[in-house]
């Protein structure tokens, strides 16, 4: 059995603005395995950079527990511990490069080995390294502004690499770039993957993007509300975009069309904050798998109680009674 690297269980987080508070998690669960690329996928404002940065260690949850390594971390989000697990166990990388312009490209990347008191040598040969394997040796002399935003993330991915994290988080990592220069991006996360097993956590909302991952997580209103483990076949791309389309169905037709469509079963529950959530049947099984991995019987219970596998006819039926 794989090892996981990092669990979440229920994690809430609320921001508040004058007198009104915002629920931007809800409960969110997850797990990562080691050497797995997991994809989260949601559109804007479901609460994606808010769950990576709570994951990355920039910012703590208000409830929920975290492992890391298997090991339980109640201080994962609070100083002084969060520093050190942002320098020592995590890699970030960010939808617009966070570079230092002033800097050159191996000055960037060398950075988080100068704040760490690492050796003049070691930080040189190190840097050297990580800008071969990202492909822009050729160009450590330049300053950023002079790189196109491909170049810019390739160096962005070499200094979250370069403390050797066993975590990398990139939230939307190929958000600024044209359509081929995210593939470039996804095949170097690819080749990370397979030549040194790290493990990845992607935020996008772009099936493309997502297609390149082992499983997606579908986020929707501050909670995981969908799960797709990718099969490599050539079919990933719709599968994932019906999926998508899926979470923010809002009336019965919307819904009839897509079950029509995907013909696959699905399941209507009750989760406590809305009326009714749809679930594709992987979706119902992930959650009842999660359940049992955090001894939650009463949940696993509640949910079996509350509907069981159906059809999608049928499930469409029983949403025009109860609405
Ligand atoms: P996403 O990355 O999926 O677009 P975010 O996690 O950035 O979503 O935001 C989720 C929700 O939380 C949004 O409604 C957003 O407006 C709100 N939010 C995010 N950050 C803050 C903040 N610092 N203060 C108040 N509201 C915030
Ligand atoms: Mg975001």
């Amino acid at each position: 059995m794989s090892e996981t690297i990092l669990k979440v269980n229920n994690i809430h987080k609320s921001y508040t603005t004058g007198k009104e508070s915002f629920e931007a998690l809800r409960g969110v669960s997850l797990s990562l395995e080691q050497g797995e690329m997991l994809a989260v996928m949601g559109s804007s404002g479901s609460g994606k950079s808010t769950l990576l940065h709570i994951l990355g260690a920039m910012d703590a949850a208000d409830e929920g527990k975290i492992w890391l390594n298997g090991e339980l971390r109640k201080d994962y989000g609070t100083e002084p511990a969060a520093t050190r697990i942002r320098a020592e166990q995590i890699g970030f990388i960010f939808q617009d490069f966070n570079l230092i312009q002033d800097l050159t490209v191996e000055e960037n990347v060398a950075l988080p080995l100068m704040l760490a008191g690492e050796k003049n040598r070691v930080i040189w040969e190190k840097t050297d390294q990580m800008l071969e394997k990202v492909g822009i040796l050729d160009k450590k002399k330049n300053a950023v502004t002079e790189l196109s935003g491909g170049q810019r993330q390739r160096v962005a991915i070499a200094r979250a690499l370069i403390t050797e994290p066993k975590l990398l988080l990139a939230d939307e990592p190929t958000g600024n770039l044209d359509y081929n220069t995210s593939i470039e991006i996804m095949q170097l996360f690819l080749e990370l993957q397979q030549e040194k097993d790290h493990s990845i956590i992607i935020v996008t909302h772009d099936a493309m993007v997502a297609a390149y991952t082992d499983r997606i997580l579908f986020l929707h209103d501050g909670l995981v509300r969908d799960e797709y483990r990718c099969q490599k076949n050539g079919n990933d791309m719709d599968r994932i975009v019906d999926k998508f389309k899926m979470l923010s169905l809002k009336n019965t037709s919307e819904v009839s069309d897509m079950c029509h469509k995907t013909e696959e079963p699905i399941y209507v529950t009750k989760n406590g904050y809305d009326d009714m959530v749809i679930m594709s049947m992987e979706s119902y099984e992930s959650t009842m798998r999660q359940a049992a991995m955090y001894r939650d019987i009463e949940l696993s219970e509640k949910q079996i109680e509350a509907g069981q596998t159906r059809d999608a006819r049928t499930a469409l039926r029983e949403i025009q009674q109860k609405l």
